[in-house]
């Protein structure tokens, strides 16, 4: 009698993508019928690639933790395992005896060399690994200009992706999955120690956020029913729940950028296209910051154009303190700060004005906010935080110009009228008149006291006139323009 072979496991390896829906890699896995290992790794930081701060370590626990629970709901688990890729994959690989590894494609630029690495030793072992697209709507190699190179400039990225097709229709979870008899031994998630414990400055993160792939489809469809209508409208203003909060979810992967496109296709009879063209715009920054990456690997350490790497930056610990902890004397500014601390997350409009702050207003090189928010954000991107960062300096591609200063005041009483979103994160102005909120160093002495606020004792003078800050900037700005 024929006895019945075994078929060997595969290993699907999960990086950025802590989600069964719309995996390409685990989808492809499961259909082949193998028996299936999903396995986590947490690579050493000196590999450069994997959770980038404090604050998305927080979020990456309670995400490993979720999609470990939806493989048991389907018999399965998830094997936690630390080390460099490399090292764990072999260790798996002859204890299991899987024969095959699939992944979904990264596009960090430490995480694209491991990759790389692996396929290569992986080729020569007659193992066979397969990777797949869907961190991206598109391959960041796909979209070029009609001389064939990379994009540069947003405004003909778009339409290149508008006009370049649909992006691949997002994949169901499986709905049948195979696991091995007996899987290989796992790390234990708590023994990672990735929540801050003394002292939890996490804990009012879950205020905000419930993190796993069951929250993030929640919220698309929460949002595609009740925020994207009036979106284009009201995405500017930071007092409103008016975005659809899915970047942490996007930046560990809990959901796929397709299944997101595709929850915008068919609603233009109850959704004005306005708001659809613009959400689908932004999902576009984020792949171009993502194309920029690619094609300029160093986009988080030098300057996208190199006339500024002669800029005269300041050492000015005090004022880069004093913006970090949301104390600068400028209600916006100290209000996203604080919103940062607070939530993990800023809104991006903020983000505009808190960045425009340090590097225009106290000249303090942008490298240095990036890496602050790169530590504090739990939607960390290494794409869209770079780019960003370089957007605002006026050193990236297709950039706002360092001569755009924003005057935080006019920011304020633009896009918070009624101080509302001040008044939740800086609660000491919370007495003051709308009219004075913005800048409370002009209010009469009677307004303060009324409001119960004492400049520089309950709440700090401006660590910068803004008028001088602003003439300073151009000063060091014409140094490097005249050079160029
Ligand atoms: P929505 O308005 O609902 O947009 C939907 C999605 O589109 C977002 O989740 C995001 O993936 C993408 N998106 C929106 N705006 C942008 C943008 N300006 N650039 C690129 N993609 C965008 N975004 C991150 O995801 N991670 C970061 O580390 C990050 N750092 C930033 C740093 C600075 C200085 C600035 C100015 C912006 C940064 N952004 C970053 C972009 C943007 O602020 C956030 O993506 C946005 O606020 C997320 O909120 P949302 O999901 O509600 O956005």
């Amino acid at each position: 009698m024929a006895r019945e072979t075994v078929a060997r496991p595969v290993i699907v390896w999960f990086r950025k993508d802590l989600r069964l829906d719309d995996n390409r890699a685990l989808h492809a896995a499961c259909a082949s019928g193998r028996p299936v290992i999903p396995l986590y790794i947490r690579e050493p930081q000196e590999d450069g690639t994997g959770p980038l701060g404090a604050a998305q370590a927080w979020w990456l626990h309670h995400s490993l933790h979720a999609l470990d629970a939806a493989l048991k709901r389907h018999g399965g688990k998830l094997i936690l395992a630390s080390g460099h890729a490399r090292n764990v994959l072999a260790d798996i690989i002859k204890r299991s005896g899987a024969e095959a590894v699939f992944w979904n494609r990264r596009y960090d630029p430490p995480g694209i060399a491991i990759d790389t690495r692996l396929k290569h030793e992986f080729e020569k072992q007659a193992i066979e690994a397969r990777s797949f697209g869907g961190q991206l709507l598109h391959e960041p190699t796909k979209l070029k200009t009609a001389s064939g190179t990379s994009y540069r400039v947003y405004t003909p990225f778009w339409r290149a992706l508008e006009e370049g097709g649909e992006p691949e229709a997002p994949v169901d979870a499986p709905e049948r999955f195979r696991f091995p008899k007996q899987f290989p031994a796992s790390e234990v998630l708590t023994s990672w120690k990735l929540l801050p414990l003394k002292p939890n400055w996490a804990k009012s993160f879950p205020d905000m956020w419930t993190p796993g792939e069951a929250a993030a489809q929640e919220k698309l469809s929460g949002f595609v029913e009740d925020g994207l209508p009036g979106y284009s409208a009201d995405r500017d203003f930071p007092g409103k729940t008016a975005t659809s909060l899915l970047s942490p979810h996007l930046a560990l992967g809990e959901i796929s950028p397709a299944r997101i496109w595709d929850a915008t296709k068919g609603l233009s009879r109850r959704i004005p296209s306005d708001d659809i063209v613009r959400f689908r715009k932004e999902l576009a920054w984020r792949e171009f910051s993502y194309h920029l990456l690619f094609h300029f690997p160093e986009l988080a350490r030098d300057n996208w154009n190199d006339d500024f790497d002669g800029f005269g930056w300041r050492e000015d610990e005090d004022g880069f303190h004093a913006w970090c902890n949301g104390q600068t004397g400028y209600p916006i500014v100290d209000a996203g700060m604080r919103q940062l601390w607070r939530h993990g997350w800023m809104h991006n409009r903020v983000r505009m004005i808190v960045a425009s702050f340090l590097i225009k207003h106290l000249l303090v090189d942008w490298r240095r906010g990036e890496a602050w928010f790169r530590d504090t954000l739990v939607d960390a991107d290494p794409a869209n935080n770079a780019a960003s960062w370089q957007w605002v300096a006026g050193s990236g591609a297709d950039a706002s110009p360092f001569f755009r200063i924003f005057n935080p005041m006019l920011q304020g009483e633009k896009f918070d009228a009624d101080g509302s979103y001040i008044r939740q994160f800086v609660p000491e102005l919370g007495k003051l008149e709308d009219k004075h909120i913005h800048r409370p160093f002009e209010a009469p002495a009677s307004v303060l006291e009324n409001a119960g606020v004492t400049l520089g004792k309950t709440y700090p003078r401006p660590i910068v006139d803004h008028a001088t800050a602003r003439r300073r900037a151009l000063k060091v700005y014409s140094a490097i323009k005249d050079a160029a």
